[in-house]
């Protein structure tokens, strides 16, 4: 049973019909992209009807986003297992929780501060300093809900779009590169990692993603990270940990509790895509070898499907190195309705293919891919 019935819901039937699992999705959205994937109950997250239908249906319940309201979870909780554990799911939605349970378990973040009011934005600016960043602590994605303040004077524009909601300020981490670690944790504790893949974002949005990038000893302080959040959650499933990587440290932003877009090139890149290893974790099977079979380079999609680079690129790449995924959404202005991921033999054959490609794309002038591939293990 899956929460959600978005592309993420949907990539995870794929992964799962070959292993011969069925799904049931609960989804308010009438054509929910993975519905035709398996079963589909149309009702509200707090619909108690449809959650204990869902919970009587599955022998196993997860979800695909991670602002489920944990009521929801825990009442399917009290009909059958709901992987990953609903705890985790709280720690997530405020990210005054989540820094807090990082602070204590070690793990290194920027400063941080509650600002419940105006006079407590004025202390927590003079506390962390500028530049800093207030986010408001529940329900932001994709750079929304949050806003830089570089001087004084930013802070009643800022209080202005924000301080409706509870708030976080944060110190600005100025970073060389974000990345992230993806891992799964099965029932029994086994944990596996991809390798740390790094990230480029525009408008808030994450536009690329490329793996394997950086050396050995940072891959070891990331898994090193999450296997700090993994254990003391007793989580099971796939989890990702968003890092900033700053003169050669790593801090941690925020952490996901499923399956992640920065984990999409998986599916082409590496022996065992994150979408299969949440179902085997989730399902108590042993998890799969998360060796990269090729090194990849993920093009979100957004808006709608570039057909005419999708039917040009058959002349232009070699058989087999351009893998597209259409999510079947209906286009809309800044939605993601499916992914590329290139794939090469070598990093100098990726390099070429994914400049060619953000270049096809039209995405080349912002992120200037040839500067940056072959430069990120620094
Ligand atoms: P978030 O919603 O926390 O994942 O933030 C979205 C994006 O905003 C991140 O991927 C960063 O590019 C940027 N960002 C968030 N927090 C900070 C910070 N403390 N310092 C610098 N950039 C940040």
């Amino acid at each position: 049973g899956i929460l959600g019935a978005g592309q993420v819901a949907r990539m995870l039937a794929q992964a799962g019909q070959p292993m011969g699992l069925e799904f049931v999705f609960l989804d308010p959205a009438e054509d929910a992209c993975a519905a035709e994937f398996g079963s589909h109950i149309c009702a509200g997250w707090d619909d108690e009807a449809a959650l204990k239908e869902l919970g009587r249906r599955a022998d196993v319940v997860t979800f695909d986003f991670e602002n489920v309201p944990e009521s929801s979870a825990s009442l399917i909780e009290s009909l059958c297992p709901v992987y990953p554990p609903p705890r985790a799911l709280f720690k997530s939605q405020d990210r005054m929780r989540e820094k807090t349970m990082m602070q204590t378990l070690g793990i290194p973040v920027a400063p941080f501060h509650p600002v419940a009011g105006r006079p407590e934005l004025v202390a927590a600016v003079e506390k962390i300093g500028l530049p800093c960043v207030l986010k408001t602590r529940r329900f932001g994605y994709d750079g929304k809900g949050q806003a830089v303040l570089r001087f004084q004077e930013d802070m009643e524009r800022a209080w202005q779009e924000l301080g409706d909601s509870e708030l976080i300020c944060e110190g600005f981490v100025p970073f060389q590169a974000e990345c992230s670690i993806i891992a799964a944790r099965g029932r029994n504790g086994q944990t596996v990692f991809w390798p740390l893949t790094r990230n480029l974002h525009r408008g808030g949005i994450l536009a690329i993603s490329m793996a394997p990038a950086f050396e050995r000893q940072l891959q070891l302080r990331a898994e090193a990270m999450i296997q700090g959040l993994l254990d003391h959650l007793d989580y099971t499933g796939v989890m990702a940990l968003e890092l900033f990587l700053k003169d050669g440290e790593l801090l941690a932003n925020e952490f996901a509790p499923r399956v992640h877009n920065s984990g999409h090139w998986t599916i082409d890149g590496a022996h065992t895509s994150q979408f299969e290893n949440h179902l085997r974790a989730i399902c108590g099977m042993p998890l799969g070898d998360t060796g990269v079979s090729s090194p990849s380079v993920m093009f979100n999609l957004l808006g709608e499907m570039p057909e005419n680079v999708r039917q040009r690129s058959t002349d232009h790449y070699p058989t087999d190195s351009l893998h597209w995924h259409d999510y079947h959404k209906t286009p809309r202005e800044g939605r993601k309705i499916g992914h590329v991921t290139v794939t090469a033999e070598s990093d100098t054959e990726l390099k070429a293919r994914a400049v060619q490609f953000a270049a096809d794309l039209g995405v080349s002038a912002e992120l200037n891919l040839e500067a940056i591939m072959g430069k990120t293990g620094e």
